[in-house]
């Protein structure tokens, strides 16, 4: 048994080097990062795709699995 909703394997934390570019704005697929400063990340759009990392011209976005965050 699995629950209805899942939540993403991974959070997102945008770090002081974001420059506010909007690139990853555009190309989240899913729509799930939200304009505020600093960004934020839908945990119940975000599918981990990991888009966003990839491409942050400032290496402004840290990935953290969850499962590193609860240990
Ligand atoms: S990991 Fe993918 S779905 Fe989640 S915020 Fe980044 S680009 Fe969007
Ligand atoms: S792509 Fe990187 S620098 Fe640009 S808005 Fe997103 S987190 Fe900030």
């Amino acid at each position: 048994m699995t629950a209805a909703s899942t939540p993403p394997a991974s959070t997102y934390v945008f770090l002081d080097s974001c420059t506010a570019c909007g690139a990853c704005l555009l190309t989240c697929p899913e729509h799930a990062i939200v304009p505020t400063l600093p960004l934020q990340v839908r945990a119940d759009r975000c599918t981990s795709c990991g888009e966003c990392v990839e491409v942050c011209p400032a290496d402004a976005v840290l990935e953290v699995r969850r499962d590193e965050a609860r240990a």
